[in-house]
């Protein structure tokens, strides 16, 4: 059975699934198993990077799927020792080689690092993978304002989305208004603050309400705030569970509860520093 799949339309035409599966800190083998259950079980996104070290798994579960590749959303990300322009292009010839398919749907710059100053050199080589047809959609991870601002104003072409820290502890209304005005779209990492958010006494109260987990009751918040998703997990269950979230809604009332959570809590590196 096809299940039911929310896409969202990129500014650059592209249509992207808004609920993908995320491999950070999964081993090569965990990322082949868990991709390729994930593909089998509707999932058609999929979120790595070089630095994950499992490209190859994960290339290897979408092969092990059966899913034709034109069907499934694979994004990849460029690490930050490899920014600037030919090494942007090389770490993408590598990526590639280690997913083994011929272009990823979405490559992302993983972090500005602005202390190196590359990133709008990496951006202009992306511009030029795009073009040669190896990536189909260029965006940015972890970028500021002024980032974003400076990668738009010096090179004329904006990224497609944002891929920042965002969950119900560090919400990112400044960021998500901002992307709203650029019409640039906001994916969220570590949706689930890392598992952190599963036992808030509020999201437990919301998921007995809606008879469903509080992991799909944060799932459904990103998506009901219109955010691109992509929670991680390697376990069956739960990369089952995190799909499941489309026979339910959040209301106001719920999407307000949900709200009052924000304490601008960073898990991560704050972009403006990490190098
Ligand atoms: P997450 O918020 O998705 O949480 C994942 C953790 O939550 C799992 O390891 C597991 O412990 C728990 N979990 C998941 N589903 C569960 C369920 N149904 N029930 C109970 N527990 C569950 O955290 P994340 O992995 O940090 O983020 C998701 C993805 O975002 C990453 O895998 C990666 O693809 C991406 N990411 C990107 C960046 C970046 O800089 N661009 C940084 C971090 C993560």
């Amino acid at each position: 059975m096809i299940k039911p799949q929310l896409n969202i339309q990129l500014s650059d035409g592209q249509r992207i699934p808004q609920l993908g599966l995320g491999v950070w800190q999964a081993s090569q083998d965990q990322a082949r198993a868990a991709v390729r259950f994930a593909l089998e079980e509707g999932y058609r996104h999929v979120d790595t990077a070089a630095i994950y070290g499992n490209e190859e798994g994960v290339g290897q579960g979408m092969r092990e799927s059966g899913i034709p590749r034109e069907q499934v959303f694979l994004t990849t990300k460029v690490w930050n020792d490899a920014q600037g322009f030919e090494t942007t292009k090389q770490a993408l010839d590598a990526s590639l080689g280690r997913l083994q398919v011929d272009y990823v749907d979405l490559l992302l710059i993983h972090w500005p690092a602005p202390s190196r100053d590359l990133y709008v050199d990496t951006w202009k080589a992306m511009i030029d993978l795009q073009r040669q047809g190896k990536v189909r959609s260029i965006g940015v991870s972890n970028f500021n304002q002024d980032h974003l601002e400076r990668l738009i104003s010096e090179t004329g072409v904006k990224p497609v989305l944002n891929q920042i820290e965002l969950h119900p502890f560090l919400q990112q209304e400044e960021m998500r208004q901002h992307h709203q005005e650029l019409k640039v779209h906001t994916q969220s990492w570590s949706p689930l603050g890392q598992g952190s958010a599963l036992d808030h006494p509020a999201v437990l109260d919301l998921a007995r309400k809606h008879s469903k987990t509080a992991a799909q009751i944060i799932v459904r918040w990103h998506l009901e705030l219109g955010l691109i998703v992509i929670p991680k997990s390697v376990t069956p269950s739960r990369i089952r569970e995190n799909f499941n979230v489309l026979d339910f809604k959040l209301d106001a009332l719920d999407i307000a509860i949900l709200t009052v959570l924000n304490a601008d809590k960073r898990l991560g590196p704050d972009p403006a520093s990490f190098a």
